[in-house]
C-alpha cells in the first residue's frame, strides 16, 4: 500500500494523540475546556505586592489559599526585579508566620534590665509625650545671626522602604510642622 505524505502526517498525528491520552497527559476537553495542569493555580489566589524588607522595592506575587500565604515569588512583570528575589524576599512569608515575630510593644525603661509588654495606647501616648518634651526643650527660634529658623535639631525622622508614598508624604508634613530638619530614608544610608 502506498502512503502519501499527507496520509503519513495524519497517521502520525493520530498516533501521537493516542499516545498522549494513553499516558494521562493533559486532556483539554476533560476539564471543561481548561488544561488540568493549571487548575491548581486557579485555586490559589495570587496577589501582587512589594517586598517589605529593603529599599530595592522588588515586586512579589503572593499565593494565598484559604486565607493563608502558601507561596511567595518574584513578580516577572515587575520592572525592578523581573521575577527575581533575594533570600530575604523569598522568605517574606515569615513576616506573618514566624513564631519569632514580635507582635506586642516591648518597652525597657531607662536603667531596667528587662522588657515589659505595653499596650499601643500607652506607647503612642509615651511617644507623643517624649516628642513634645524634646521639642519644647530644644526648639530653636532664631539662629546665631538672629535669622528666624523655627527648627528642632534634637529629633530625627527615619523613613523606610515599606512606607507608601502617601504615608511618607504625611510623615514629612508632620515632621516639618514640628520643625524637624533631619529627615532621612534607609535607602540613602
Ligand atoms: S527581595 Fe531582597 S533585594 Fe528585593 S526588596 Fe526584598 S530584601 Fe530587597
Amino acid at each position: 500500500m502506498s502512503v502519501s505524505r499527507r496520509d503519513f502526517l495524519k497517521l502520525g498525528g493520530a498516533a501521537a494523540g493516542g499516545l498522549l491520552l494513553g499516558t494521562g497527559a493533559p486532556n483539554v476537553a476533560s476539564a471543561g475546556g481548561e488544561d488540568p495542569k493549571f487548575l491548581l493555580h486557579k485555586k490559589i489566589g495570587e496577589i501582587t505586592t512589594i517586598c517589605t524588607y529593603c529599599a530595592v522595592g522588588c515586586g512579589q506575587v503572593v499565593g494565598v489559599q484559604g486565607g493563608k500565604v502558601v507561596n511567595v515569588e518574584g513578580d516577572p512583570d515587575h520592572p525592578i526585579n523581573r521575577g527575581t528575589l533575594c533570600s530575604k524576599g523569598a522568605a517574606n512569608w515569615q513576616v506573618i508566620y514566624s513564631p519569632e515575630r514580635v507582635t506586642q510593644v516591648q518597652y525597657r525603661a531607662p536603667g531596667s534590665d528587662k522588657w515589659e509588654t505595653k499596650s499601643w495606647d500607652w506607647t503612642l501616648d509615651r511617644i507623643a509625650q517624649k516628642i513634645k518634651e524634646t521639642r519644647d526643650k530644644n526648639f530653636i527660634a532664631k539662629d546665631k545671626d538672629g535669622a528666624t529658623v523655627n527648627r528642632v535639631e534634637a529629633i530625627a525622622y527615619m523613613g523606610g522602604a515599606q512606607h507608601t508614598n502617601e504615608e511618607v508624604y504625611t510623615w514629612v508634613k508632620a515632621a516639618r510642622a514640628l520643625g524637624i530638619v533631619y529627615l532621612e530614608h534607609q535607602a540613602r544610608i
